[in-house]
C-alpha cells in the first residue's frame, strides 16, 4: 500500500510512502504521520492511498502521530482547492488549518463518562480496578505505568466503544498541560443535621451547596465558604463526599454562561430579510447571500436567528469576524442565546487552549463556532450555516502563505457542503457586489435602524478653509467646539487617525535628511511615549536622535500626525477630560482592549481616540460625535483598492455615532471634500459610490474585472531581485499564449524590507484559471539562476497589499 502525504514544505506536491505492514491500522485519509524527509524527520497528513508509485525505492512511514485522523474528508478536500486556487502546497494550507500547526505534539487523553461505575469492572486486573477507581482521567503514559494485561487492554477499547470512556487528543509539553481541577460531589445522602447554631458549620454549608448543585469544583466551594480544607476532609472520611480530578477545558473567556435571554421580536426588515434564507437553510441548499444593512440596522439578531435554525435543523454553524470583533460582547450575544454549544477560537488563546476547543468541535460537541480569519477551516460538523460580517474587511486575507482569503473560501466551503452563507456589511466589497450583479449572490437590504434611530449627520470640513484652533495645527475649531459641547453634556466622543505614533517622520531642517530604518527602505516613525524610532516593517528602534545622521545639525523636526500627537495636544486642551488611546501600541496583553472596550461602555472614559481598530462593529450609544482627523491617509496610498477603503473605513467610523437615542453627528476633516470616496460617505450614498468606482475599475479592467496575481521577488542583494524577476517575466512572454497582461517587472514601492530587496510583477486576467496556467508553467520552468538562501518568489493570488 502506497500513502500520499502534504509536508509542511513550500513545495507544492505532495511525497508518496510506504505503508508498513507492521502497522495494525489500516492507513486512513486525514491521519497525522512522521516520515523521513532527507536526513530529517517530519510530521505530515496522510492524503490519498493507493496501489502504485510512479516513484522507487519509497521509504517507509515511520509512525503515527495519533489513531484518529485530524482533518475530515470535508477539510482535505476543501484544504486542497485552497492550495490550488492560491499556488501554494496542501501541507502548508494543512499546517495553517489548525491550531499550532501541524508540528503540534498531542498524545491521548482518557476521560471517564462520570459518574457510572464502569462495566465488567470486576473482571480487570486488580491493578486496573485500582487505576480506574484513582482516576478520573489518564494519558497514555499513565496507563502504560500500570502494565495493563491483554484482558486490561481489550476492556478498554469495550469502554471506548461503549462510550463509557472517551478518547480525546491533547496537546503536551511543558506550556499546554491538560489542565484539571480537584471537583467534590455527594456519594451518600445527606447526614441529619445535629445543631441548633445559628451559623451553620462549614461541613453543612458545603453539603447543602452540593444537594443544590451536586458536583462542584473546590475552586467553587471557596466562593461561597472560605478555607473549606479541613471540612471537606472530614465529609471524604466519613464518605459523604469524594473528591475526584476532572478536566478543565481552558478557555479564552473568563466567567460563567451569561442567562439565556430570549429572541426579541423581529423588525420588518429583519423578518422579510430571514423569510429569503430560512427556506434555502431547511432545503440544504448552497446559496450565497449578500446582507447590506446599514450599522445598526439588527444584522447580528438576523445571524442568530440564522444560526437558530440551523440548529433546529441539525446542522453546524460557523460565523466569522474580524479578530478585532471578536469581543466578549459578540461572543456573549451567541451565549446568551445558545449557551454552551457556542466555541470560539480566537488568536488570543494559546495554542492549548485553542486546541482544546478544536477538538471539542471535531468530536461534534459544538455546533456553534466563533472565530477569525483561520475559523474558516474549524472542524465543524455537519455545516449548515456560514456567516461572515464585515465581510468587506481586509484582515480576511492572510497576509503570509498560504495567502487565503477567508471570506472567499467560506463561499467555497458552504458550496462543498450545501450550506446556506450569509455574507453581511454595511459598506460590501465591490467583489461581492459585482457578484449580486453576475447572478452569483443574493442580495438582501435592511436600510434603517433599529428603535427609528436616524443615521447620524456628516459634514466635511474642508482643510484648505477651515480655520484651526488657535496653537493647532490639526484640529479645527468646529471639531474642538463640538467636543467641548459633548463634555458639557456628558457625552463621549471618538476621534479617527488610521497612523499611530506621535509622527510619522523626523527631519533634518537643515539637509532634509529623513530618518529611515536600517533593513527597511521605510521612514522612522518617532513615539513620544518610549522616546525612540521604530519602525512600522520591522522590530528596529533606536533612541530619539539628537543629531542629524548627515550633517550634524541639530536642527530636526517631527513631520505629520499620528495618534500620540492627538492624544497630547487633547491633553493641552482639555486638562480634566479621560482620555482613552486604541492602537496597537496601546492594545498589549491578553485582554487589553476587552478591558478598554468595558471602559467605554461603562462611560469611564469621555474621548476615544484610535486607528482603525476604533471603527470596526463596537456599539457604544453615548458616542454622540464623530471626528475624523485626516481622512486622506487611505486615500494617499498607491493602491487601487485606496477609495473602497477609504469609504469603508469612513462609513464604518461614521457609525459608531448616535447609535443611541441621542442622535450623532460627525465631522470629517479632509483636504479632498469633492472626492467621492467622501461625498457618497456624507450622503450616507453606497449606490452612487459602487457605480462610480466600478465605472472606473471597468475602464482599468481592474478587480472585479479581472483576477489579479501579484509576484515577490526578494533577496538580500538588490541585482539578485532584479535578475529573478527579468526571469520570470521572460519566462511569462516565452509560455504567453492565454489572455494575461503582465505589468513590470519593476522595483515594488518598498524596495527594501528587512534587509532584503524587492522587486515586483504582476499578471492580470480575466479568469483565474489563466493566471494558475501561466504560473505553473513560468515558475516551473527550471531557473538558471536557482534561489539562494535568503531568496523568495511569494506568489500572492487576489492580492491586497500592493507595496
Ligand atoms: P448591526 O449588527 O447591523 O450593526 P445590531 O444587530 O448590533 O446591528 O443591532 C443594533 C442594536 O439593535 C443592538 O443593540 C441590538 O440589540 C438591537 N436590536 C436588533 N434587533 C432588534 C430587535 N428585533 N428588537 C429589539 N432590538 C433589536
Ligand atoms: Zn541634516
Ligand atoms: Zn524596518
Amino acid at each position: 500500500m502506497i500513502v500520499e502525504v502534504a509536508l509542511s514544505l513550500p513545495i507544492r506536491r505532495t511525497f508518496d510512502y510506504r505503508w508498513p505492514q507492521s502497522f495494525s491500522e489500516e492507513p486512513r485519509l486525514g491521519l497525522r504521520v512522521i516520515v523521513p524527509f532527507g536526513p530529517h524527520k517530519k510530521s505530515g497528513i496522510l492524503v490519498r492511498v493507493k496501489k502504485h508509485s510512479l516513484f522507487k525505492n519509497l521509504k517507509k512511514v515511520e509512525s503515527l502521530l495519533e489513531e484518529t485522523p485530524l482533518f475530515s474528508q470535508e477539510l482535505l478536500t476543501l484544504t486542497e482547492w485552497v492550495a490550488t486556487y492560491y499556488f501554494c502546497a496542501w501541507g502548508e494550507v494543512l499546517h495553517s488549518a489548525i491550531p499550532g500547526g501541524l508540528g503540534i505534539q498531542t498524545q491521548p487523553l482518557y476521560l471517564r463518562n462520570l459518574p457510572t461505575t464502569l462495566s465488567d469492572l470486576a473482571s480487570a486486573s486488580p491493578q486496573l480496578q485500582q487505576f480506574v477507581e484513582q482516576n478520573q482521567e489518564w494519558t497514555q503514559k499513565d496507563w502504560q505505568k500500570i502494565k495493563p494485561t491483554q484482558k486490561d487492554r481489550n476492556l478498554l477499547q469495550h469502554w471506548i466503544n461503549s462510550k463509557e470512556i472517551e478518547v480525546s487528543q491533547s496537546v503536551i509539553g511543558s506550556k499546554h498541560k491538560i489542565k484539571s481541577e480537584r471537583w467534590v460531589r455527594l456519594i451518600a445522602p445527606l447526614p441529619p443535621l445535629k445543631t441548633s447554631r445559628r451559623k451553620l458549620p462549614k461541613w453543612v454549608q458545603i453539603t447543602e451547596l452540593l444537594a443544590i448543585q451536586h458536583e462542584l469544583s473546590v475552586a467553587e466551594i471557596k466562593n461561597f465558604v472560605p478555607t473549606p480544607a479541613q471540612a471537606l476532609k472530614k465529609l471524604v472520611e466519613e464518605r459523604v463526599i469524594e473528591i475526584f480530578q476532572k478536566r478543565v477545558y481552558r478557555k479564552f473567556l473568563v466567567g460563567g454562561l451569561p442567562p439565556i435571554e430570549p429572541f426579541p421580536e423581529l423588525q420588518p426588515a429583519q423578518k422579510a430579510v430571514l423569510e429569503k434564507i430560512q427556506p434555502i437553510l431547511i432545503a440544504k441548499q448552497y446559496h450565497t447571500f449578500l446582507l447590506q444593512g446599514v450599522t445598526g440596522s439588527g444584522k447580528t439578531e438576523v445571524y442568530l436567528n440564522a444560526v437558530h435554525t440551523a440548529l433546529a435543523e441539525g446542522r453546524g454553524s460557523l460565523v466569522l469576524v474580524p479578530e478585532i470583533s471578536l469581543t466578549p460582547q459578540l461572543v456573549n450575544r451567541f451565549r446568551s442565546r445558545f449557551g454552551d454549544q457556542v466555541g470560539i477560537l480566537h488568536s488570543g488563546m494559546d495554542d492549548g487552549e485553542r486546541f482544546d476547543e478544536w477538538s471539542k468541535i471535531w468530536k461534534g460537541d459544538i455546533p456553534i463556532v466563533i472565530g477569525a480569519r483561520s475559523a474558516v477551516f474549524a472542524p465543524v460538523k455537519n455545516l449548515g450555516l456560514i456567516i461572515v460580517d464585515e465581510e468587506h474587511d481586509p484582515s480576511y486575507k492572510q497576509g503570509e502563505t498560504p495567502r487565503y482569503q477567508g471570506r472567499n473560501v467560506a463561499v467555497y466551503r458552504g458550496y462543498m457542503n450545501q450550506a446556506t452563507v450569509i455574507l453581511g456589511s454595511a459598506t460590501p466589497s465591490l467583489e461581492s457586489r459585482y457578484n449580486v450583479a453576475q447572478g452569483k449572490y443574493t442580495l438582501l437590504e435592511m436600510n434603517q435602524r433599529i428603535h427609528q434611530v436616524n443615521m447620524p449627520t456628516i459634514e466635511l470640513l474642508d482643510l484648505k478653509e477651515i480655520p484651526r484652533q488657535q496653537g493647532s495645527y490639526f484640529f479645527s475649531e468646529k471639531l474642538v467646539k463640538a467636543i467641548r459641547d459633548r463634555l458639557q453634556r456628558k457625552e463621549q466622543s471618538l476621534l479617527f487617525l488610521n497612523r499611530r505614533g506621535y509622527s510619522p517622520l523626523l527631519q533634518c531642517q537643515d539637509c532634509e535628511y529623513v530618518f529611515t530604518c536600517k533593513d527597511c527602505s521605510l521612514s522612522l516613525v518617532y513615539h513620544q511615549s518610549i522616546g525612540a524610532l521604530k519602525c512600522h516593517q520591522c522590530d528596529f528602534s533606536m533612541p530619539l536622535p539628537r543629531k542629524c545622521t548627515h550633517c550634524g545639525s541639530t536642527h530636526l523636526k517631527e513631520m505629520g500626525v499620528g495618534t500620540e500627537q492627538i492624544e497630547s495636544e487633547l491633553k493641552m486642551m482639555f486638562p480634566h477630560a479621560s482620555l482613552l488611546r486604541l492602537d496597537r501600541d496601546t492594545l498589549q496583553g491578553k485582554h487589553a482592549l476587552e478591558k478598554k472596550l468595558e471602559q467605554i461602555a461603562n462611560q469611564e472614559v469621555d474621548i476615544v481616540i484610535g486607528t482603525q481598530i476604533v471603527t470596526k462593529g463596537h456599539d457604544f450609544p453615548n458616542i454622540t460625535l464623530v471626528g475624523v482627523m485626516l481622512a486622506d491617509l487611505s486615500l494617499n496610498i498607491p493602491d487601487f483598492r485606496a477609495s473602497e477603503r477609504t469609504f469603508q473605513l469612513l462609513t464604518q467610523v461614521a457609525g459608531r455615532a448616535g447609535r443611541g437615542k441621542k442622535g450623532g453627528e460627525v465631522l470629517i476633516q479632509t483636504y479632498h471634500p469633492m472626492h467621492h470616496s467622501l461625498s457618497c460617505t456624507q450622503h450616507h450614498d453606497y449606490e452612487l459610490f459602487l457605480q462610480t468606482e466600478l465605472q472606473s475599475r471597468a475602464q482599468l479592467k481592474a478587480v472585479p474585472y479581472s483576477f489579479l496575481v501579484l509576484l515577490i521577488f526578494s533577496s538580500p542583494k538588490e541585482e539578485r531581485a532584479e535578475a529573478l524577476a527579468h526571469e520570470f517575466a521572460s519566462n511569462v512572454r516565452h509560455h504567453h499564449q492565454v489572455p494575461v497582461i503582465g505589468v513590470g517587472p519593476a522595483q515594488a514601492p518598498i524596495a527594501k524590507i528587512k534587509n532584503r530587496f524587492r522587486w515586483m510583477m504582476m499578471l492580470k486576467a480575466t479568469h483565474i484559471s489563466y493566471l494558475h496556467q501561466l504560473l505553473a508553467l513560468a515558475l516551473e520552468t527550471p531557473s538558471k539562476l536557482s534561489l539562494q538562501k535568503e531568496e523568495r518568489i511569494t506568489v500572492d493570488i487576489d492580492p491586497y497589499q500592493l507595496l
